[in-house]
């Protein structure tokens, strides 16, 4: 089959590869699409010590069941699906709790780490456990379902943050994750969004998303106009999307005594805090990683639009141009959002 193969750090190439084994639990999946994750980018060059070559990335897939083991029941041959981009072990103490992106055993696909291998989804066909296998309706484009692993992680986040009706909630960062956070959480019910971002440009595309406020750092103070707008008290809730000091220390200062932080950005590895402005005022610091069973549920935010994503696609390609799309990607002055790649 073709796959698109990192040979070493920057440098990857579609190439001739072999089929992936199907076990008796597993699921053969022809790729029909498959996005590139921010991970994957900082993966291609070595920096995450996350995708070490030889290897075929890609974990955010859709595609059609080609080929299933003896103990697949539930799955036939043309069932359009995706697939979590975890494999979870189902027999661990966190697994037993449902905490599946908590698994002592959790393996992400298109990954090498060392402790590991798993080739990805950059290629014809990629083989899966079927307890991460999730059917599709026809009405959802495979383009559209390869970015479901990024709704999950906006969902999750928004799960795991206590939102009641009519709260006002702060999105901070709105890249790709923050506008799905900004959708999610508005259908959490928060009636009031404030947006937060460093560029104009990105904050535009946030009102278009439903933000009913956006603010800009380098104009304005935001935790006092987070107060402006919310009788002086701050937001409820705040979803950080970015992960650093200045951000962050904004979406503290910016919610109400009791609120919480939910941390899902994590581009710096440390940050500095202020402790005594979460202590004295109760702040909830709440981390949130990956997704936990919400599939089934953003497949039907997706099929329904109550979550959208299309504006999110910046590209669709062919494999063969995954190399060119990555240089791009990877280039820090790229205005790309998704990639999603057709093999
Ligand atoms: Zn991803
Ligand atoms: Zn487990």
């Amino acid at each position: 089959m073709k796959a698109l193969l990192l040979k070493q750090y920057k440098e990857l190439e579609v190439v001739d590869f072999p089929a992936p084994a199907v076990g008796p639990d597993d699921v053969l999946v022809r790729v029909k699409a498959c996005g590139i994750c921010g991970s994957d980018v900082h993966g291609f060059d070595g920096s995450s010590g996350r995708r070490i070559p030889p290897l075929v990335m890609g974990h955010e897939a859709a595609g059609v069941v080609a080929g299933a083991g003896a103990n697949v029941k539930s799955l036939r041959e043309g069932d359009r699906v995706t697939f979590d981009s975890t494999v979870s072990c189902g027999k661990c103490f966190y697994c037993g709790r449902g905490e599946i992106n908590l698994c002592d055993n959790r393996q992400v696909l298109g990954v090498s780490c060392g402790d590991y291998r798993r080739h990805g989804a950059f290629a014809e066909y990629v083989s899966v456990p079927q307890n991460i296998v999730y059917r599709l309706p026809d009405s959802l484009p495979f383009e559209h379902a390869a970015l479901i692993e990024a709704v999950s992680v906006a969902v999750h986040a928004v799960n795991i943050t206590p939102v009641k009706l009519g709260d006002t909630a702060l999105v901070v960062g709105t890249g790709m994750i923050g506008l799905l956070v900004l959708q999610a959480i508005r259908l959490a019910g928060c009636t009031r969004v404030i947006a937060v971002d460093l560029d104009d440009a990105k904050l535009e595309v946030a009102r278009k998303f439903g933000a009913d406020e956006t603010l800009n750092p380098k104009t304005c103070d935001v935790p006092s106009r987070v107060a402006e707008l919310t009788e002086g008290r701050g937001a409820a809730v705040a979803i950080e999307c970015v992960g650093a000091t200045d951000p962050i220390k904004a979406a503290i200062q910016s919610v109400r005594k009791g609120g919480t932080v939910t941390l899902v950005g994590n581009i710096t590895p440390k940050i500095d805090l202020h402790l005594q402005s979460v202590v004295t005022r109760q702040i909830r610091l709440q981390g949130s990683c990956a997704s936990s069973g919400e599939y089934p549920a953003c497949i039907d935010l997706l099929a329904t639009g109550a979550i959208r994503v299309d504006p999110i696609i910046s590209a669709k390609a062919p494999l063969d141009e995954g190399p060119q799309w990555f240089d791009r990607l990877y280039d820090r002055n790229s205005r790309l959002m998704k990639v999603v790649l057709q093999p």
